[in-house]
Order: C-alpha cells, then sequence, then structure tokens
C-alpha cells in the first residue's frame, strides 16, 4: 500500500513480510504461534485461565502445550510443508515473559536451528523492561504488548492483581506497576530499533473513551502499529468480564474506535485474534495438520 512505500527501508524490510504488521504481506506469508508458555503473572478481568491468552486470541480456544523441544521440531516440519512461513511467534497459552525458561530456551533453539524465520513474542508487558537485553539477543524485529490504559484508576477496573517481586499486588497499585513497566519497555524496544504493536482490548464502559489517548501516547513514543481488538464476552466460555459482566462492542462501536484513532496512527484492521498454536496464512488454521502426532511421523 502507499503508505508502506513511504517508511525508510530499513523499516520496510522488517514489515514486508510479517503477515500481521503489513496487510499486503498477509497474503502472501505465513506465520505460526507455538504455543510453550503456560503461566501467567498478571490477572485481566477479561481472561479464563483455561483457554488461550485473550490479549492475543479469541476467547474459548485451548491450544495443545508443547515442550520447547516439541515446538522446534514443530516448527521444523511445518516450515518444510508451508514455505511461506516467515515467522514464528509466542503468544501464550500464557504470557511468554512469565515463562522466560520455556520461551528463551525456545527462541535459542529457532534461532539456530531456524535462522531464516524471523521470531515475535506478544506479552502483557509487566516483564519485558527486566527481560529486554535477553529477548533482544535472538532475531527479535516485532513485539506485541497488550495496553489497556494508561490510567491506574481504569486499570485498576481491568487487572485484579499482578504478581511482582513475588508479591500478589492488587487493585491501583498494580494497575501503577503494570503501566508503568508496558511504558517503559516500549521505550526500551523502540530505542533497540524492534517494531512495537501495541494491542488494546475495547470493554465498553471502562475504556472505550480512554483508548484513544492510549494510541496517540504510544504513537508518540514510537509505536509502529495499534490493534483495537473488541472484547469478547461470551458467557458459554465462561468468559464473562469481571464481576459486572461488561458487554461486547458492536461492530459500528469498534470501527468508529478504529477510526478515530486512525486519524494520529496506523491501525491494524485484519488481526484475527488467531490462537496461540495458529499456523499458516492469516485467516486460515492448518494446525490440526501438525498436531504432535503428526510432527512424530513427519519428524
Ligand atoms: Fe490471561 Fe493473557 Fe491477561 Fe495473562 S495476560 S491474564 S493469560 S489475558
Ligand atoms: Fe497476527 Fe492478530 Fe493473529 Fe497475532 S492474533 S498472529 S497479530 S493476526
Amino acid at each position: 500500500t502507499a503508505h508502506l512505500a513511504q517508511l525508510p527501508a530499513n523499516i520496510r524490510a522488517k514489515v514486508n513480510n510479517h503477515p500481521c504488521f503489513s496487510e499486503d504481506a498477509h497474503h502472501h506469508y505465513a506465520r505460526m504461534h507455538v504455543a510453550v508458555a503456560p503461566g501467567c503473572n498478571i490477572q485481566c478481568n477479561y481472561c479464563n485461565r483455561k483457554y488461550d491468552c485473550t490479549n492475543e486470541s479469541r476467547p474459548g480456544v485451548v491450544s495443545e502445550l508443547l515442550t520447547p523441544e516439541q515446538a522446534i521440531q514443530k516448527v521444523l516440519v511445518v516450515a518444510t510443508a508451508i514455505p511461506q512461513l516467515s515467522v514464528v511467534g509466542i503468544a501464550g497459552p500464557g504470557d511468554p515473559l512469565a515463562n522466560p525458561r520455556r520461551t528463551f530456551a525456545t527462541l535459542d533453539a529457532l534461532s539456530q536451528q531456524a535462522p531464516d524465520l524471523k521470531l515475535c513474542i506478544s506479552t502483557n508487558g509487566l516483564m519485558l523492561p527486566s527481560l529486554i537485553d535477553r529477548l533482544c539477543a535472538y532475531n527479535i524485529e516485532h513485539v506485541t504488548i497488550t495496553i489497556n490504559c494508561l490510567d491506574p484508576e481504569i486499570g485498576a477496573q481491568i487487572y485484579p492483581w499482578i504478581f511482582w517481586n513475588h508479591r500478589r499486588i492488587k487493585g491501583r497499585d498494580a494497575a501503577h506497576i503494570l503501566i508503568e513497566q508496558q511504558q517503559l519497555g516500549l521505550d526500551m524496544l523502540v530505542a533497540r530499533g524492534v517494531l512495537v504493536k501495541v494491542n488494546s482490548v475495547m470493554i465498553p464502559g471502562i475504556n472505550d473513551e480512554h483508548l484513544r489517548e492510549v494510541s496517540r501516547v504510544v504513537k508518540e513514543k514510537g509505536a509502529f502499529l495499534h490493534n483495537v481488538m473488541p472484547l469478547i464476552a461470551a458467557p458459554e466460555h465462561g468468559t464473562v468480564y469481571g464481576l459486572n459482566g461488561q458487554r461486547s462492542p458492536t461492530a459500528d462501536e469498534l470501527t468508529a474506535l478504529q477510526t478515530a484513532c486512525a486519524g494520529n496512527m496506523r491501525m491494524m484492521r485484519h488481526c484475527r485474534q488467531c490462537r496461540a498454536d495458529a499456523v499458516g496464512l492469516l485467516g486460515e488454521d492448518r494446525n490440526a495438520e501438525f498436531d504432535l502426532a503428526a510432527i512424530a511421523t513427519q519428524s
């Protein structure tokens, strides 16, 4: 698209074959998620821990957890079967940086055994500043941070607690720490030349008005792309929002907010809220072809 052509060459090179960062690329390049990260260090009111991390995935999906060794095997099999594979990401089923041993073992092996593949992660951001040097030691050009607010008062309505320095912290204090770490992490990634996508979950009555401010600030700090995703309230999946049971936004409300943010920020509108074990082009899910049994026979 025209605006991509205007980007500096070094940025264009990073965007061109990442299907999430470029709407054009998503027709031609495939991504896969490896679900190696089960734990999480915060609680979001929209998350039901039985399922994949809702920061990236739609609710109600359960990904098959892999060990780092199984993940590598799977990547190597998929890379042979799907030559358009350009990106391998870790997006759950919990938070990748809350599982540093498993996440870094996976990134380490991938960077050695599949050096042509780009690696990316998505995170709630709590551990970004403390782990950023380890993270950037790998071939990481893209990171997604889920940022739902900048204001701890709003944050307290989204995050009942975080786990920080071996302690559980609640309420406004918890939100304050999380927001601070997310913003610091964003600054540090931008300073290191990593392209940052910010995901925000639009929660009617909680942060819907506030997300324009989030968009403005993260753009100012150098985030590359903003992806506003709808809260998916699905009582049949046990995903009722917090205690109040907030509803999902309507399609019109979501589009209106995306358009309002687009006044000052590059917006992602092709996100599919993929599962933590998604495989293939965006919008197709070939994971079933590559379950553990299939990998065992093919590798
Ligand atoms: Fe759930 Fe993801 Fe939030 Fe952790 S960061 S509580 S896994 S939605
Ligand atoms: Fe890309 Fe969205 Fe899928 Fe993540 S959830 S891989 S950003 S399309």
